[in-house]
């Protein structure tokens, strides 16, 4: 037991969070760092200009709170979604927050919390559990297939007998990176009707990334689904803070009974607007990324990794192994580590999780895998 579990555990705290550890990737100074799914481009400079005048705005009406609702943002955000969505999104339609961590805070606080429980397939994100666990909401943890997709009839199965009131699922699928196909997605979304009405949340995180479409044109008809999304990826600003969600009207103001008066600040309001000011730029060097993930795969597979498919930022892989269990993935990425390159351990059995990074730190990682699946042989 660390220092501080022991030291928090002097308190009377919440006997759920006993023996627990924050979340949180190791945040190590090593040359290529490729464990966070960041956007390894920093914002260009005529963007940081423009952020620079809207701050300075901004900054002259900061004795006043800022916009409760934000309704200029959500309405940017809007025609962000409508013009790269497939689906007309008004604001009323919109809700942001700091994070989509902060997101999906908001809707356990709204939709799950005491007596009542939320179900993710996994591996996936495991903030969706951490965030049911901070608002006292039940977890329930489904099963993916071996290879890492999703059964939608094993899935639909999953979601009748637990009857959870808040199911996930999350496309493209963090650590793993494969998309759920919308006919699966809707397969969940009617299991999960048919039990008692539940809410449905698709974490899009990383959907600008994808081969595919965004499932927002879902949305039609289906109150109980909201689509959610973060500026943190694709617009390379994961320092903002700046989630938001899609959905009915009727999920937007119930969200506004749980969130903290002003929780937006007058200046992530205004850094956001800046941003979506950019949307062009910054969706420029998503399709760089797009080319580098794809060369990343590529390359892996060819050196001798175990790929999963991946419609991300990110390419999960390992070593396999005779007899079909992969090998033990944390001496791996120790190996990585000595190599000056930082990668991710999810704790997916036998797996590692790389982001693509610039041009320069992909041919570090590529580099340093091959040389290591060499060692292993
Ligand atoms: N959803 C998924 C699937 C993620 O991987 C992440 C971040 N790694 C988030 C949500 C949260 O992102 P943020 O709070 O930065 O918007």
């Amino acid at each position: 037991m660390s220092e501080s579990t022991s030291r928090i555990d002097a308190l009377p705290i919440r006997a759920e969070l006993r023996g627990k550890s924050p979340y949180g990737a190791p945040q190590l100074d090593v040359p290529v760092r490729l464990n966070t799914n960041e956007n390894p481009y920093p914002l260009p400079e005529p963007l940081v200009e423009r952020i620079a005048e809207r701050v300075r705005e901004a900054a002259r009406g900061l004795n006043r709170y800022p916009d409760r609702d934000a309704v200029e943002l959500r309405t940017r955000l809007a025609a962000y979604l409508s013009r790269t969505g497939g689906h007309p999104v008004a604001p009323e339609n919109v809700w942001a927050a700091n994070g989509s961590n902060e997101v999906i805070q908001q809707l356990l606080q709204a939709f799950g919390g005491p007596g009542r429980t939320a179900l993710g397939f996994e591996p996936s994100y495991s903030m969706h559990g951490l965030i049911a666990r901070g608002t006292g909401t039940g977890w329930i943890s489904g099963p993916r297939a071996g290879d890492f997709t999703l059964d939608p009839e094993s899935a639909a199965r999953t979601i009748a007998e637990n009857r959870p009131d808040v199911v996930f699922v999350t496309t493209p699928n963090n650590p793993t990176g494969n998309a759920v196909p919308a006919e699966t997605v809707l397969a969940l979304y009617e299991a999960a009707q048919s039990v008692k009405p539940s809410m449905v949340i698709v974490d899009e995180a990383y959907v600008e990334f994808s081969h595919g479409d965004s499932l927002l044109p879902l949305l039609a008809g289906r109150p109980h689904l909201v689509i959610s999304r973060t500026m943190s990826k694709a617009f390379g600003a994961a320092g903002l803070r700046l989630g938001y969600l899609a959905a009915d009207p009727a999920v937007v103001d119930a969200v506004q009974l749980v969130r903290l008066p002003y929780h937006l600040s007058a200046i992530t309001q205004a850094t956001a607007l800046a941003a979506l000011e950019h949307t062009d730029t910054l969706l420029g060097y998503v399709e760089q990324l797009k080319a580098e993930r794809d060369r990343l795969v590529t390359e892996l597979r060819a050196a001798g990794y175990e790929v999963t498919a991946s419609d991300a930022n990110f390419v999960q892989f390992g070593i396999p192994a005779p007899g079909g269990e992969p090998r033990e993935a944390h001496a791996l990425w120790e190996g990585f580590l000595a190599r000056g390159v930082l990668v991710r351990d999810n704790g997916v059995p036998g797996r590692l999780r790389v982001s693509a990074g610039t041009p320069t730190e992909n041919d570090a990682f590529l580099d340093a895998a091959r040389a290591l699946i060499k060692e292993d042989e």
